[in-house]
């Protein structure tokens, strides 16, 4: 960290002790160098936007270290694996056979959690469409009882994943399906493929600062910040 961003934090605590609201700075990550081919996206809106269903201070966390430290793994093992650079993402997590098998788990993890919470923060909006459109809506109440009946299969999705994990939507076989998956295990990796629509990220540093072990709480309030445009988007690339 170089001063001028010291000093910029040193800021964001004064603003927060001021007005018991943390407004941090956008943009005072790290960002990988120009020419490293895997980059950290930058949030779509400021750290509070999401607030008060999840918290400025967690959305820093996550985004600037969290994310930023699967980014920088990333780009060490494409120095390695130079292919790496050049294969899309989700085909390199669903079939990592040209990576070195002693590196293949490592690099599962880190491409896997650098592809998931890119999807994530792009999955979110502040003041989003409260329910899904008319497609993804009729396509969820073919599969479940109404959206309702859906949400609550997906929040056990979430909860009952022990440990860390994610919930998702996907498609699968043509249908719209509710799994959870272990560490950054992504969709991608199902080896008859599934095609992800929505998801959530349970690992506790996306809610403890906030919810502290309340994962069923940080799910609930989770569904007040979905970008319901994207998860449309989603849809239509899976369901193509
Ligand atoms: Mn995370």
């Amino acid at each position: 960290m170089n001063r001028r961003e010291s000093l910029k934090l040193i800021g964001a605590s004064a603003a927060l002790a001021a007005t018991g609201r943390l407004i941090m700075p956008t943009a005072a990550f790290a960002q990988a160098p120009a020419d490293a081919p895997f980059k950290l996206p930058p949030l779509g809106y400021p750290y509070e936007a999401l607030e008060p269903h999840i918290d400025a201070q967690t959305m820093m966390v996550h985004h600037d270290k969290h994310h930023a430290a699967y980014v920088a793994k990333c780009n060490e093992f494409a120095k390695e694996v130079p292919a790496l650079a050049t294969t899309p993402i989700e085909k390199t997590l669903g079939d990592p056979a040209f990576v070195p098998v002693q590196l293949q788990q490592q690099v599962k993890n880190n491409l896997g959690g650098h592809w998931n919470h890119s999807f994530f923060w792009e999955l979110m909006k502040p003041g989003g469409a409260k329910e899904p459109g008319s497609a993804l809506k009729s396509a969820i109440e073919g599969s479940w009882k109404d959206v309702n009946d859906f949400k609550e299969r997906f929040n056990a999705a979430g909860e009952g994943r022990f440990g860390s994990g994610w919930a998702w939507l996907v498609v699968k076989d043509g249908k719209l399906t509710v799994i959870n998956t272990p560490y950054q295990d992504s969709p991608h990796m199902d080896p008859n493929g599934a095609m992800p629509v929505i998801g959530i990220d349970v690992w506790e540093h996306a809610y403890y600062l906030k919810h502290q072990y309340q994962r069923g709480n940080y799910v609930d309030a989770w569904w007040n910040v979905v970008n319901w445009n994207k998860a449309a988007e989603s849809f239509r690339k899976a369901a193509a």
